[in-house]
């Protein structure tokens, strides 16, 4: 199965897809948590990535093309499928998966547009807790973990992501409606898209996503 989930950040991307890959064995593949890593490591990559990522800002579409592309195009991505996780972002990053997916002779089954009130986004964000080992998700008030800066699956240490700073959510926001609302309609012409609530919990919205995907 080969999934995009697309939605303003906070909506559940990352919580989906984990769900996704824990019970239908496909990967993940975000490119948020790629570059994350790549700044955790210090790389060029990364340093270039940290720049716009602390305002708020997407990384340029070459470098973020062509991360992506050497994922897609990975043995282990063509054998059990995908899910990607905010990519693509921009229209010129939907077009180059196009190419890429034609490339490989695949095609997308579905793209998965959730959706949620904005004050929910933002209360959502500015209370969130990931782990720097698992990239388990938590919230501080709805799914706090079992000990205050540990992560209940792995012992690994929690953390704030330096961007869901009220002032950078604000802009994360906007670069959502201006930049990556298009793509939704990109996919809606082409017939793929599916539209779920992503305001439920997070079993509920899952229960949303396979639904449809059962039908692929
Ligand atoms: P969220 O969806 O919660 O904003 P992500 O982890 O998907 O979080 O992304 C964090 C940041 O990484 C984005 O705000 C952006 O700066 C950068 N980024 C992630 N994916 C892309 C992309 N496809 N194109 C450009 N920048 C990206």
């Amino acid at each position: 199965m080969r999934l995009i989930l697309i939605g303003p950040p906070g909506v559940g991307k990352g919580t989906q897809s984990a769900l996704l890959v824990e019970r239908l064995g496909v990967l993940q593949i975000s490119s948020g948590e790629i570059f994350r890593r790549e700044i955790e490591a210090n790389t060029d990559l990364g340093r270039l990535a940290q720049r716009y990522i602390s305002h708020g800002e997407l990384v340029p579409n070459g470098v973020t093309i062509e991360m992506m592309a050497k994922k897609i195009r990975e043995p282990q991505a063509i054998k059990h499928g995908f899910v990607l996780d905010g990519f693509p972002r921009t229209v010129k990053q939907a077009m180059a998966l196009t190419e890429i997916m034609d490339e490989l002779d695949e095609s997308l089954d579905k793209v998965v547009s959730l959706e949620a009130p904005e004050e929910l986004i933002v209360s959502r964000l500015s209370a969130r807790l990931g782990c720097t080992r698992c990239g388990e998700i938590y919230h501080a008030v709805n799914k706090p973990p079992m000990r205050e800066e540990l992560c209940d699956k792995c012992d690994g240490p929690l953390f704030v992501r330096q961007d869901d700073l009220p002032e950078t959510i604000r802009e994360r926001l906007r670069v959502f409606r201006e930049q990556t609302a298009p793509v939704i309609d990109f996919y809606k012409d082409k017939g793929v898209l599916v539209t779920i609530n992503g305001s439920l919990e997070a079993e509920g919205t899952y229960a949303l996503i396979t639904a449809v995907t059962a039908k692929v």
